[in-house]
């Protein structure tokens, strides 16, 4: 058994220890890359595209995104190679 508190580890987006998502980023950076992606069109990766929207919704969604918090890149601007973490970190929570 893990204790919890040894597995919480820095934010990949803000460096800051807190609880982390599977990827590796807290749930400012989490919501941070989730607008990323919804503006670069990369759905897949968007888990508010996938979970809450149809896909003939998607471009609505990119403009409510880029109405509400503006079109340039919150989080993958300073962080390249957050996606490529995502793939090399895949599994980690798996059962
Ligand atoms: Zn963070």
């Amino acid at each position: 058994m893990v204790d919890p508190v040894d597995s919480i580890s820095a934010c990949a987006g803000c460096d800051l220890r807190r609880p982390l998502d599977d990827m590796g980023l807290c749930a400012e950076c989490a919501a941070k890359l989730d607008r990323d992606m919804i503006r670069e069109r990369a759905w897949d990766y968007s888990a508010t595209a996938f979970f809450h929207y149809d896909p003939k919704d998607y471009e609505t969604l990119r403009e409510k995104v880029i109405a509400e918090y503006g079109a340039a890149y919150e989080l993958i601007a300073s962080q390249k190679d957050v996606r490529k973490r995502r793939k090399g970190k895949k599994g980690s929570r798996k059962q």
